[in-house]
């Protein structure tokens, strides 16, 4: 039983359609898949429509939150209502303003003498995907100012850099509470990568837990040994399920499908602790 539980189509910043990663996760032998596209469930009803027997799927999306000081987080919800107002609202809200957001970023990157604009960064984003910073990335690898996506990061576009805006976003609170209202369960994230930015201390997942926190993603590529153990030790003294993923984003990143998996009881546990059953089969 392989279970993956946080992928990325071309919804967003993946670049396989959402029947693409359907079929790649059946012919790798994938049991459960998750889709958790950032802020967006528009890759739901293609995904749904590909599923074959053997595979089932969780429907999810990535949230982008920012905490109170700043620091960002990304909460997964999965198995929630798609037609929960306050969900397509907290998400439509966030779309909304990454526009301006990467309006932003380009015109800083203008002022540095990068040549870069928001047509590029349009032509190289599929239609009506969630627009992020790996297609400011694939925008200048065309305009020859960077090699790869990886290469814009390292360079331009990481939280660090002088060229970094962030996107309105809720608090991790406010995406957990919303979440479990439309009947979802969520998931911390990556929530110890460091080499992104900055990220909580152990002490923060306790609000977290009361607000409604199911799960914390401890394997994850980004997590080294310490962080895993870290992060398990914080998920057996809340009580919170454990869970594992790839965060596979096609070939935007070197993230390999099944690379990092959830056990199957901690995958049962967190499936029941939805308001009711949606996984979806075939
Ligand atoms: P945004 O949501 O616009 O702030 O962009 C964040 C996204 O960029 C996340 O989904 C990451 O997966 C992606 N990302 C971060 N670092 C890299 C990298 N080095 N190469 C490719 N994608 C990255
Ligand atoms: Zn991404
Ligand atoms: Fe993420
Ligand atoms: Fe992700």
């Amino acid at each position: 039983m392989m279970i993956d539980l946080h992928t990325h189509t071309d919804c967003s910043d993946g670049t396989d359609s959402p029947a693409q990663l359907v079929n790649k996760a059946l012919a790798q032998g994938i049991s459960v898949l998750a889709i958790t596209d950032h802020d967006t469930t528009s890759g739901w009803s293609a995904a749904q429509q590909a599923i074959r027997p053997g595979l089932s799927l969780a429907l999810g999306a990535e949230i982008s939150c920012l905490t109170k000081d700043g620091i960002s987080v990304h909460m997964l919800g999965l198995l929630f209502d798609g037609e929960n107002v306050g969900m397509q609202e907290m998400l439509e809200n966030t779309r909304d303003s990454r526009i301006p957001r990467a309006r932003k970023m380009i015109e800083l990157l203008n002022d540095a003498g990068i040549k870069i604009s928001m047509d590029d960064v349009e032509s190289v984003k599929p239609v009506g995907a969630t627009l992020g910073r790996p297609h400011i990335a694939d925008a200048l690898v065309k305009n020859g100012v960077v090699a790869s996506r990886d290469e814009a990061f390292t360079d331009l576009l990481n939280n660090n850099s002088p060229y970094y805006v962030a996107h309105l976003a809720p608090t991790p609170e406010e995406a957990i509470s919303t979440i479990r209202r439309a009947g979802g369960v969520a998931v911390i994230a990556h929530a110890f990568a460091s080499l992104r930015g900055q990220v909580l201390s152990a002490e923060d997942f306790s609000p977290l837990k009361n607000a409604g926190l199911n799960a914390i993603e401890v394997n994850h590529r980004d997590h080294g040994n310490e962080e895993r153990s870290a992060l398990a030790r914080i998920a057996r003294e809340l009580d919170l399920v454990i869970s594992g993923a790839s965060d596979y984003h096609g070939t935007g990143k070197l993230n390999s499908l099944g690379e990092n998996f959830t056990e199957q009881a901690q995958w049962e546990r967190l499936e029941s602790e939805a308001d009711q059953r949606r996984v979806v089969r075939a």
